[in-house]
C-alpha cells in the first residue's frame, strides 16, 4: 500500500492528462515541478470568484473585478502602430460594454467569434456613460462554465509559462484533473488528535480546497490546515533537534556558585533586575545538570544582558573552567573587555582580548594562555574562530549580538573543547519578534530580559524636518549646557563608500561650525582601529561633547553620559536599526532625547517606521511592526535559517497558529521523543516523505 501510494506522487508529470512531454519540459524549467507531488503542491496565492455573474447595468467604479456572460457584437480594430487596438463590444441584454486589447491582437482576431457567447472576467473602468475592460480573460460560454460557480486559482506564473498558454487557467485546470486522480492516495500527515483538538480539515480536502475551493469558507479552512501543519513540521523539526542534541551532548557540571556569590556580595554596583535574576537562574538550571546548554537570551537595548553574561562566565570560572565571549566588531569587543576587566582585576580573575588587530606579540601571549588555562576569559571577535585559537577548558562561550554571526560559526564553537563542548549562550543585539525567535532559534531555548533597571527614562523621540534643523540644534545646546553629550549618525549608503565618507566629512564640518564653542569627535569605519579607539575614548572621558559617526555606534557603546541622539536621514534606517541606535542613549539616569531628521518626502512605510518610534521605547512592540513592514525575509539573519522553506505561513500574520503548531509539536515529543508510539505513526511516515523529497532535491540542484 505504502510503496504504491508513494509511487503515485512520483508519477513524472508529462505523464498527466493535458500535460505530455512539451509542456513537462516547460513546467520543469520554469517551475520546478517534476512530479505529480511537485505540481499538487504548487499552491495558488489567491483565487479570483468566478462563482457569480454580474449583469452590465450593475457595474459601477468600486468593483475590484466583475464576471460577465453575453455576447460579442461587433469587433473593430483602429489605429496604427502602437497605437493599433482592437474593440469588442459585449452585451447581456442588460447593457452593452467594450472590451479592448493592445496586445495579441491577431492572435484574438483568429480566435473570437463575433455573435459567440462568452464568459468575460477582468477589472470594469467606467469611460463616459459606458464600462469597459482592458485586456479581460475571455471563455467561450460551454455546459460546464455556464453555470459559474467557482474559484480561480491564480498561481504564479513566468514570462515564458504565459507566452506558451501555460497559464493560471491551464493550471487550474490540470490540477483539477490532478486532484481528481490523486485525492484518494493522499494520507492524512497529521495524527487524528491534533486533527480533532484543533479542528483541522482533512489533508486530502485541504489539498483539494485550496487549489480549487467550494467556497471562501472552504478555502479559509483549507490555508488554516496546511499552514498548521507546515509549521507544525518546522517546530517538531527544531525541537526534535533539541531533545536529541539535549540527550545526547554532555555538558560539563557547574554546580558551585561561590565565585558568582564573591561578585554578588562585593563588587556588583548595582542592583539586579527580577528579570536578570530569573534569566540567570535559568542559565544556572542549564550549566548544572550535565547538559550542554544551548540557550538564546533576548532582552531590549540596555536592559543589561553584558552583566549577565559575565556572571555566566563567573559560573564556569568558579568551577575550574574558562569561559569566552565573541562579538561581532572590534569596538563591542574592546568595550567588553573595558568594561569586565576591573571586576576580573577585583576578582583575582585573567581576561585577554583577541581580535583581527591584536598585534603577533600580544597573540604571542593571549594564544597561549588560552591554550593553557592561565587566562579565564577570552574576550574577542571573529578571531577566537581561527583554528590556532585553543583553550586547555572551555566552558562557556557567550556569542554577542548573534544577528551577525552564522549557525555555523555557532557550531565551531562547540569544536573549540576536546572531550565536553562548551555551554553556548547566544545574544541578540535588539529584541526579535516571538515568532520569529521560535522559528529562527526554534532549536535553542529561550531567555528573556522584559525589563529595564530602575530609574531609566522612557527616550524622548522626536521627528523633525530638515527645515526645522536650527531648532533642534538649539534644543542639543541646551542639553551640552547641562553637561550632557551627544551622538549625530550618519547613515551608509552601501552601493558608495566614497559618497558616505563624503557625507559624514560634510556633516562634521557643519556640526563644527554650529556649535564652535564644543569639541567634536569623529568615528567610521574607514578609520584605523588605534585612530577609532582614541576618538571614542576623548568622547567617553567627556574630552568631546559631540560625536560624529557612521552606523559603527550602532551595537553595543555604552558612555551613560551620552543622552541625545540626533539621527541624519533617518529615513534611510530600518526601524529595527532605528531602535537600537537610540539605545545608545538612555543609559544614565537623565532624561534622554533622541531626534530623527528628514527629508519632506516621505513613504507611508517611512511614516509608519517614524511614527512607531516617537510612539514607543519597547522594542519587542518595535520588532513586530517592523516584522510585518518588511516580512521576515528581509530581517538579518533569516536567509540562512530554513525559514524560506514556508510555502504558505507568514509569521507576521500567522502567529497563533505558530503557537498552537508549536505546543502541539513539544507535547508529542514530550510524551514519545523518539515518535515510535502508534498514533504518531502518520508524523514519521512524512518526516521519512519529506526527508525523501529533501535528498531528491540536493540530486536535482
Ligand atoms: P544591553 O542589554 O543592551 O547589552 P548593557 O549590558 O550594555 O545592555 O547594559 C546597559 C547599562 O545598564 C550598562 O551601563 C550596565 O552597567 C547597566 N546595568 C545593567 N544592569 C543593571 C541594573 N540591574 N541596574 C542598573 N544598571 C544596570
Ligand atoms: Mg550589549
Amino acid at each position: 500500500m505504502t510503496e504504491r501510494v508513494a509511487h503515485f506522487f512520483d508519477t513524472k508529470i508529462e505523464f498527466l492528462k493535458g500535460v505530455g512531454p512539451q509542456r513537462a519540459a516547460t513546467l520543469n524549467k520554469e517551475l520546478k515541478i517534476f512530479t505529480f507531488g511537485d505540481l499538487i503542491q504548487y499552491y495558488p496565492f489567491r483565487h479570483e470568484d468566478r462563482t457569480k455573474f454580474h449583469r452590465i447595468a450593475e457595474l459601477n467604479e468600486n468593483m475590484t473585478a466583475a464576471q460577465l456572460k453575453g455576447r460579442i457584437r461587433g469587433m473593430t480594430v483602429v489605429g496604427e502602430g502602437h497605437k493599433r487596438r482592437l474593440t469588442v463590444e459585449f452585451t447581456d441584454g442588460t447593457g452593452v460594454t467594450e472590451f479592448v486589447y493592445f496586445q495579441s491582437i491577431d492572435w484574438y482576431l483568429k480566435h473570437l467569434r463575433d455573435g459567440g457567447e462568452y464568459i468575460a472576467y477582468g477589472k470594469p473602468q467606467r469611460f463616459g456613460q459606458r464600462f469597459n475592460f482592458s485586456h479581460p480573460d475571455l471563455e467561450t460560454l460551454n455546459p460546464d462554465n455556464e453555470r459559474g460557480g467557482y474559484f480561480q486559482p491564480i498561481y504564479n506564473l513566468t514570462e515564458t509559462l504565459r507566452k506558451k498558454y501555460l497559464d493560471s487557467r491551464f493550471l487550474g485546470k490540470t490540477m483539477r484533473i490532478l486532484l481528481e486522480q490523486a485525492y484518494p492516495h493522499i494520507r492524512e500527515t497529521l495524527p487524528s488528535s491534533l486533527v480533532q483538538r484543533f479542528r483541522l480539515m482533512p489533508k486530502a480536502d485541504a489539498m483539494w480546497h485550496i487549489h480549487i475551493p467550494d467556497n471562501e469558507e472552504a478555502l479559509k479552512q483549507a490555508t488554516r490546515r496546511l499552514k498548521f501543519e507546515e509549521l507544525f513540521y518546522n517546530q517538531l523539526r527544531l525541537l526534535k533537534n533539541k531533545v536529541l542534541q539535549k540527550r545526547e551532548t554532555p555538558g560539563q557540571v557547574f554546580g558551585s556558585v561561590e565565585l558568582v556569590r564573591a561578585f554578588y556580595q562585593s563588587h556588583l554596583p548595582f542592583g539586579l533586575t527580577n528579570a536578570q535574576k530569573r534569566v540567570l537562574r535559568e542559565i544556572h538550571d542549564d550549566m548544572k545538570i550535565g547538559k550542554q546548554m544551548n540557550r538564546l537570551l533576548q532582552g531590549d537595548v540596555g536592559s543589561g544582558k553584558t552583566i549577565v553574561a559575565f556572571i555566566a562566565m563567573l559560573m564556569a570560572i568558579g568551577n575550574g573552567a574558562q569561559a569566552c565571549i565573541m562579538a561581532p566588531t572590534e569596538i563591542l569587543a574592546d568595550q567588553h573587555y573595558r568594561g569586565l576587566k576591573p571586576f576580573c582585576d577585583a576578582l583575582g580573575i585573567q581576561i585577554s582580548l583577541l581580535t583581527g588587530s591584536t598585534t603577533r606579540k600580544g597573540r604571542k601571549i593571549v594564544i597561549p594562555g588560552f591554550a593553557d588555562g592561565t587566562i579565564h576569559i577570552a574576550v574577542g571577535t571573529h578571531a577566537l574562530l581561527e583554528d590556532t585559537v585553543q583553550f586547555k577548558n572551555l566552558g562557556l562561550c557567550v556569542i554577542d549580538e548573534q544577528h551577525r554571526f552564522g549557525v555555523a560559526q555557532r557550531a565551531k564553537m562547540w569544536a573549540k573543547n576536546e572531550t565536553i563542548p562548551p555551554h553556548i549562550l547566544v545574544m541578540t543585539a535588539t529584541p526579535i519578534p516571538r515568532t520569529l525567535a521560535m522559528t529562527l532559534y526554534g532549536d535553542l531555548d529561550l531567555s528573556i530580559i522584559d525589563e529595564l533597571p530602575a530609574g531609566r527614562k522612557p527616550i524622548v523621540t522626536e521627528h523633525y524636518f530638515e527645515s526645522k534643523r536650527l531648532l533642534v540644534f538649539g534644543k542639543i545646546k541646551e542639553q551640552i549646557k547641562l553637561g550632557r553629550q551627544v551622538y549625530v549618525v550618519y547613515p551608509l549608503i552601501e552601493e558608495s563608500e566614497k559618497m558616505d565618507y563624503n557625507n559624514l566629512m560634510d556633516g562634521f564640518e557643519s556640526i563644527t561650525r554650529a556649535f564652535p564653542e564644543y569639541h567634536v569627535s569623529m568615528v567610521h569605519g574607514q578609520m584605523y582601529p588605534y585612530e577609532k579607539d582614541f576618538e571614542m575614548q576623548r568622547f567617553v572621558k567627556g574630552e568631546t561633547q559631540i560625536m560624529v559617526a557612521t552606523t559603527v555606534i550602532e551595537v553595543g557603546v555604552n558612555v551613560p553620559n551620552a543622552s541625545v541622539m540626533l539621527i541624519e536621514s533617518a529615513e534611510r534606517f530600518g526601524l529595527s536599526q532605528l531602535h537600537q541606535l537610540r539605545g545608545r542613549v538612555g543609559r544614565g539616569a537623565d532624561q534622554s532625547y533622541c531626534y530623527l531628521l528628514t527629508g519632506v518626502k516621505l513613504s507611508k512605510e517611512t511614516r509608519i517606521r517614524l511614527d512607531t518610534l516617537c510612539e514607543t521605547n519597547n522594542g519587542f512592540d518595535i520588532a513586530d511592526v517592523d516584522l510585518k513592514l518588511r516580512g521576515p525575509g528581509d530581517l538579518a539573519g533569516t536567509q540562512q535559517s530554513g525559514l524560506m522553506d514556508l510555502l504558505l505561513a507568514d509569521l507576521a500574520k500567522d502567529g497563533a497558529v505558530l503557537k498552537a503548531a508549536r505546543e502541539a509539536a513539544d507535547a508529542i515529543l514530550q510524551e514519545d521523543p523518539d515518535l515510535v508510539q502508534p498514533q504518531n505513526e502518520p508524523i514519521r511516515s512524512h518526516i521519512d516523505a519529506l526527508r525523501k523529497e529533501e535528498t531528491n532535491w540536493s540530486k536535482i540542484s
